[in-house]
């Protein structure tokens, strides 16, 4: 047989013949290290096997005792036969009956030397126990109490297979696979860390109870230690996840501050420089003095843009920030440098603000700039890119048709990237490969990245928050309504909408036909758009209403928001599409059907569309259709706070990062053993160490970086574009 390898077909490992292959092949394991890695989900404590003797006091509890059976018999009648026994240890003995036991015929003789789980009674001889579970010991099992088995690992299982299965396959294995696992760290390093070596840490993830001393390769199975407490075992399964976790942190450590590094020394951008002649003409187009927050973005933005680094910064900050003009004050200084400037926006609806906004504070400027979107005619679109490529146009909003292969710039300098996380992570790199020679990058974001996920996923982004709201916001009361409250809620919107109001109402679904099942119930919340437009309309209709979703051509949807946008209806029924760029100041009302259905970041990012104009006083309805106090809990702090960095926070520690953040389909973000809330400061240590490596060794060529080298071209290489050297 050739040596096992991780890589091996799992078929070379004992116990697995080629049934079993196939059908640990459903668990999507493969080969041996697929069987390595698949890790227990959770730890069952079995009962301890205790000596007889020891549990004689014990009537009515559930207890775990080996021993041999004797005085084996059959008796009962023939149709429901009982089959009792004794069983004795070198402690003492009870009696073991099993009723309607035609099933054990096969199984169990006297002789037998078993483990038996049970509840204890009172019998009319003394101590017995009926019906336990048990389990015959063969060849040189050990039958005394074994306290560190009594922690069985408990596996994701198949139909086909047990985790029980799994269990013990994997006991068998470990002794050969274990000493192929590779560390990439020495001792030293390790001891410096307080981490485990890493062959531990994959065994105790299985066996908590596995000896830190090393293992015959020929063992029959893992052995485990005796006598091990409960806080020992989680301490241990703690320590053996936080090895892991370190790994995968360093890892993705490293790949930031490589491909940072790469940038900086290998991508020369053009310098921008800007001096306060530029600065002021370009804030001169703005009809308002900018916030502090504002001019500090601005500050940090035009010093990275002087320089030939490129700049790759992230711009955070709640909707309505004002985040349009720092994003605009950028491309004009590339434009006042003669170079070009992108902004790219994920949806249409948004170019077209942007293009609006922007029209507005150019007007009568010499800047020469046009919009570049899927919709228009293919005549428009060769004219853009045209004037694109030959330099004849300053600056370019459009929507990912800018990523298309006919764009050329002549010289591209900037290039903003509105709601970055709308696009996927490989996006966000073709605009910058496409556009040749290093762009400036800003990427900017209304869903506030905590502090603590800006490192992690998008760690080489430098980053500016605009943390203050433009003078002159209303407030937002915000409330949760209850199916209870529904009818009260929607009263409401009618007395505000009476008194002159302008209402958003979003629903999470377009049309009823997207999920039929939920639309059964007429009691129940509409949550299709479609349908919500027309059990609205008795009340509403008079207000003037319009309904507007991804679905509807691209003139409707125009035409819809125009029209809510004049004032020409006052009810607008929308999905989602509505929750970046609308801006609408005399909107003051917002209900959300099915609030329960979004994210609590994507609800503030809903929740900004009002409160933008001079309304005093804003309302926000967040109705659930679930009788569920947990859904409104969960929503409650939305009632409290307008804080979208700690709603951020919240919305983090409720779904995990990859859903908040749209971006868990590209890799990045999904970690396999990190908790992301929790090991933030060792995040932190592998971020300062991983920055601190790459400065000193950047391509990790020396000798004793190699299997760390390697690990890291394996696991990020392809998705974050290292170079390998
Ligand atoms: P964001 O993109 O961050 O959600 P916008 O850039 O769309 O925010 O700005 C929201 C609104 O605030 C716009 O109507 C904009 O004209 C206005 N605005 C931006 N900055 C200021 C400011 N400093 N003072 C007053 N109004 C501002
Ligand atoms: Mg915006």
């Amino acid at each position: 047989m050739p040596d096992l390898r991780l890589d091996s077909p799992v078929q070379f490992l004992k116990g697995v013949g080629p049934a079993r292959a196939e059908v640990l092949a459903g668990l999507g394991i493969r080969t041996a290290g697929d069987l390595l890695f698949y890790f227990p989900r959770d730890l069952a404590r079995r009962p301890a096997r205790e000596p007889i003797e020891a549990v004689r006091s014990r009537a009515g509890q559930d207890v775990t005792l080996g021993g041999v059976l004797e005085r084996a018999r059959w008796g009962g009648r023939p149709y429901r036969p009982v089959f009792s026994a004794r069983v004795a240890d070198n402690t003492g003995a009870i009696d073991v009956v099993w009723f309607n036991a035609s099933w054990l015929r096969d199984k169990l003789n006297e002789g037998d030397r078993v483990v038996l789980t049970g509840r204890l009674r009172r019998g009319s001889r003394g101590l017995e126990m009926n019906n336990p579970k048990f389990q015959i010991l063969t060849g040189d099992d050990d039958p005394a109490p074994a306290e560190g088995e009594a922690w069985e690992p408990v596996y994701p299982a198949g139909a086909e297979i047990t985790s029980n299965q799994l269990r013990s396959l994997l006991r068998r294995n470990l002794p050969r696979l274990l000493p192929l696992v590779v560390d990439p760290h020495d001792a030293g390093y390790l001891a410096d860390r307080k981490l485990l070596d890493r062959r531990l840490a994959v065994g105790r993830l299985h066996f908590p109870a596995m000896p830190a001393t090393p293992i015959s390769l020929s063992a029959a199975e893992l052995p485990l230690e005796p006598d091990l407490s409960a806080e020992e075992i989680s301490a241990r399964r703690a320590a053996a996840r936080h090895r892991l976790a370190w790994d995968e942190a360093l890892l993705f450590q490293l790949a930031l501050a490589m491909r940072r590094r790469a940038r900086q020394t290998q991508l020369a951008a053009p310098a921008l420089p800007c001096d306060g002649r530029v600065r002021d003409r370009i804030l001169s187009r703005f009809p308002f003095e900018l916030t502090g927050a504002q001019r500090r973005a601005i500050d940090q933005i035009a010093a990275d843009l002087a320089q030939q680094v490129p700049m790759n910064r992230l711009l955070q900050g709640d909707v309505g920030s004002g985040k349009t003009v720092v994003a605009l004050f950028a491309a004009l200084v590339a434009v006042a440098n003669k170079c070009q400037a992108a902004i790219m926006a994920p949806t249409e609806i948004l170019a077209a603000q942007h293009h609006d906004r922007i029209a507005q504070y150019l007007r009568g400027s010499r800047v020469r700039w046009a919009m570049l979107t899927g919709s228009l005619t293919a005549a428009a679109r060769r004219d853009v890119h045209a004037r694109l490529a030959a330099g004849d146009l300053d600056l370019v909003v459009g929507t990912t048709a800018l990523l298309s292969e006919g764009v050329r710039f002549a010289r591209l300098a900037v290039a903003v990237i509105d709601e970055q996380h709308k696009f996927g992570v490989y996006q966000r790199s073709d605009l910058r490969r496409h556009a040749g020679p290093a762009p400036h990058t800003l990427v900017m974001t209304a869903t506030p990245i905590p502090r603590s996920l800006a490192l992690t996923v998008f760690g080489d982004l430098a980053v500016s928050t605009l943390d203050e709201l433009p003078p002159g916001r209303g407030r937002i009361d915000t409330r949760v309504a209850t199916p209870a409250n529904h009818a009260a809620a929607f009263d409401f919107i009618a007395q505000r909408l009476a008194a002159g109001g302008q209402a958003y109402v979003v629903c999470p679904r377009v049309s009823p036909t997207d999920d039929p099942d939920a639309e059964e119930d007429p009691a129940a919340l509409t949550l299709s758009a479609e349908r919500a437009f027309d059990r609205l309309k008795p009340r509403f209709s008079r207000f003037g209403m319009a309904l507007v979703h991804g679905q509807m051509d691209r003139a409707r949807q125009q035409a819809a928001l125009a029209d809510f946008a004049a004032g020409r209806v006052r009810v607008l029924v929308a999905t989602t599409v509505i929750e970046v760029g609308v801006d609408v100041p005399a909107a003051n009302i917002m209900a959300v059907l099915g609030a329960e259905r979004f994210g609590l970041a994507q609800l503030h990012q809903l929740r900004g569309r009002i409160g933008r104009g001079e309304a005093e006083r804003s309302y926000c309805l967040l109705l659930t259709d679930a009788d569920d106090e947990s859904a409104a809990a969960r929503l409650g702090i939305l009632e409290k706070t307008r804080d979208g960095f700690r709603i951020a926070e919240a919305d983090l520690a409720q779904r995990g990062p990859g859903r908040m953040l749209g971006v868990a389909q590209h890799g990045q973000t999904e970690f396999r053993y990190i908790e992301l809330v929790r090991d933030l400061p060792m995040i932190r240590a592998a971020r300062r160490e991983a920055f601190a490596t790459i400065a000193a060794d950047p391509t990790l060529a020396a000798p004793g970086r190699a299997i760390l080298r390697r690990e890291l071209m394996k696991t990020h290489g392809a998705t974050m574009d290292l170079v390998d050297a």
